[in-house]
């Protein structure tokens, strides 16, 4: 089942790419940077506005122009809606799925509309467990505020988003499922509540990586046991934790 290396999920699917974060250590910049390809003629692709002056297609069917295939990032990292990949699960067995690895889906940025014809593609496909994750919570709460938006969702859905260090912002709302990513880890940092932590080192080659040291693993991960929360260990943390990496999910994730 598994398609994806992200070990927390069953796969990943990416119906939107690209993000104007800009953080350094991102590894999603570089894949769609490395593999982005040219397309072809401008009647696969229609140019839509943006707040910021940036460039956003939202795309029917990106044809490379090199080797005549379907590009998954045709527009390199620029945010990108690719609207063909929507049913790309519809009829597959259940699954976690992480939406939009290659994105920040909840970006200020992306356009409602985007994120309606995501939420409808989800619910037309309810086997599947969908895991969201944002630098930017600020936004699931503008929509639980603003709209009937998130009055939708369901049980199946889990919205995480990122805490790194103690600066970073956090979210909770008991009508949600909601999951923290601990990626990079910073520095020793209490769990905020949530109902289910993942926590990861920095990957990749950047000159100024941390490296985090084992007591503050073992700090976050005391810090969940004391508040009942299950653990992810990513296998980043393999050569600092040593084995077994503790692995749990929440009971309404765990594979069958
Ligand atoms: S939020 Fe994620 S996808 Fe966006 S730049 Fe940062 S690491 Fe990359």
């Amino acid at each position: 089942m598994n398609n994806t290396k992200i070990d927390w999920c069953d796969s990943t699917w990416n119906p939107v790419t690209g993000c104007l974060h800009g953080c350094e250590y991102c590894y999603a910049r570089n894949i769609a940077e490395r593999f982005g390809g040219e397309v072809t003629g401008k009647e696969t692709v229609k140019r839509i506005t943006v707040k910021d002056g940036s460039i956003i297609w939202d795309l029917e069917k990106p044809i490379c122009k090199t080797d005549g295939k379907i590009s998954p990032y045709p527009c390199g990292f620029i945010p990108t809606f690719h609207r063909y990949k929507l049913d790309e699960y519809r009829n597959k067995k259940g699954r976690n799925i992480f939406v939009c690895s290659m994105a920040d889906l909840f970006g200020d940025w992306v356009p409602d509309s985007w994120l309606d014809e995501v939420f409808a593609a989800c619910k037309k496909a309810p086997q599947h467990n969908y895991l969201f994750l944002t630098k930017n919570p600020k936004r699931y709460v503008e929509l639980i505020n603003n709209t009937d938006f998130f009055v939708k969702s369901t049980n199946n859905m889990w919205f995480g988003y990122s805490y790194t260090d103690k600066h970073s912002k956090t979210w909770w709302n008991p009508d949600y499922n909601i999951f923290i990513s601990v990626e990079p880890i910073l520095e020793p940092i209490e769990a905020p509540k949530c109902k289910w932590l993942i926590v990861g080192a920095e990957t990749g080659k950047r000159k100024d990586r941390v490296i985090p040291e084992r007591k503050w693993i073992e700090h976050i991960v005391e810090s969940c046991r004391n508040n009942k929360i299950p653990v992810f260990m990513k296998s980043s943390l393999a050569p600092i934790w040593g084995d077994p990496l503790i692995q749990e999910f929440p009971e309404e994730l765990k594979r069958k």
